[in-house]
């Protein structure tokens, strides 16, 4: 097959669907790719990290503890969610913490941005479950909220449209094939990149009709930060322990403590069904930060640590202008940056 200088027309092989995968997938596959993705696992996808996050699309808040990079990246790949996925009803995120919590409330309105101070009677405005409960909350608009299980589906069947092959069951080695491929194995990826580690995440998802969240709560807490998720079906996940450690499983004291977080957020939670403890590994590089390395014909999407739905869209649009324009260099750290 002849393809275009500019390696438009190029075929190209993506190795793991999860949230970086699935947007490589289908950003080269709209740019006129022949694309084929391969996934080990079956299209429950219950190996991947990914099946196991939060969802939230919180730039501002994650700002916290992420460095500029990262907010770049979410801000960026909020827009092109809403693109993709216009139905999607973006709400916004809310921070809380109880009036004896009140320095770390105050130290992390200073260290985000993009928030609007509520008070209580714009608290219960907002958010009518959570009447009585806070004095103040911080309001983050711009953020959103995504459930994983049902928008990778939903990136699946665009990328089907957009002429995409997926593979499942289909284990492979970036040197099984052939043309250029995007290794986006996630914490696999340590074969050749062994400076990834795994940092556990765990979670309970529970379900209860007494309590309804629009958007996603982040509870500051000196011991116990937390956040608790809407789903569909009155259910909330609620997170997310962050360990370093590669440990499986959840424990008992970190399922003791999301717990009672999530109770101390709102007493109603005690009578929540449990439905399901999960665990994962997010794979992070020594600095937190996500890497597009180019070796040749073999490209690694990797490291998207916390923030993987949050940045997995602006990496994919990054390494397709890598590919169309040859732009060199470390990709994230010279381009994000000169975003204005
Ligand atoms: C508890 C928890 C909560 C989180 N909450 C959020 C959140 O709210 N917002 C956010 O933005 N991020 C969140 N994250 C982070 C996010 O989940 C990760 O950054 C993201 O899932 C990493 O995606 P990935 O595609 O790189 O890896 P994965 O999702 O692990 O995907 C890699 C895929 O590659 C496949 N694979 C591996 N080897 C092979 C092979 N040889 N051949 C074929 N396939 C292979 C695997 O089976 C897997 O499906 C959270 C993480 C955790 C653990």
């Amino acid at each position: 097959m002849r393809h275009d200088a500019s390696g438009r027309d190029a075929p190209i092989s993506i190795i793991g669907a999860g949230i970086a995968g699935l947007w490589q997938a289908l950003l080269f596959a709209r740019a006129g790719h022949a694309v084929t993705l391969y996934e080990r696992d079956d299209a429950a996808m219950s190996h991947a990290t990914s099946h196991w996050a939060g969802g939230m699309l919180a730039p501002w808040c994650e700002r916290e503890a992420a460095d500029d990079v990262v907010a770049r990246l979410g801000i960026r790949s909020l827009a092109l969610w809403r693109e993709t996925l216009p139905d999607l009803a973006f709400k916004g995120s809310l921070v809380v913490a109880h009036a004896r919590d009140r320095s770390d409330f105050e130290r992390f309105a200073r260290m985000t941005e993009g928030h609007v101070r509520l008070d209580a009677a714009a608290i219960a405005g907002l958010e009518p479950a959570l009447e009585g409960r806070f004095r103040e909350a911080l309001h983050f608009p711009g953020e959103g909220h995504v459930e994983p299980r049902a928008v990778m589906p939903a990136l699946r069947r665009l990328i089907a449209e957009a002429g995409g092959r997926i593979l499942f069951g289909a284990a492979r080695d970036p040197d099984d094939l052939a043309g250029l491929v995007i290794d986006c194995r996630g914490l696999a990826g340590r074969d050749r990149a062994p400076a990834l580690r795994g940092v556990k995440g765990e979670t309970v998802l529970v379900e209860t009709s007494e309590i309804a969240f629009t958007q996603p709560i982040r509870l500051l807490h000196p011991r116990w930060p937390l956040y608790v998720v809407p789903r569909s079906g009155n259910r909330f996940l609620v997170g997310a322990t962050t360990i370093e450690s590669e440990g499986e499983g959840v424990s008992l004291r970190s399922a003791m403590e999301l717990m009672t977080a999530a109770y101390a957020l709102h007493p109603a939670f005690a009578e929540a069904r449990i439905v399901e403890l999960g665990s994962a590994l997010r794979p992070a590089f020594p600095d937190n930060h996500p890497r597009i390395a180019v070796a040749g014909r073999l490209i690694s999407v990797n490291g998207l640590y916390r923030h993987g739905f949050l940045i997995a869209p602006a990496l994919a649009e990054l390494t397709l202008s890598h590919v169309h324009q040859g732009s060199q260099g470390d990709l994230i750290d010279t381009e994000v940056m000169s975003w204005s």
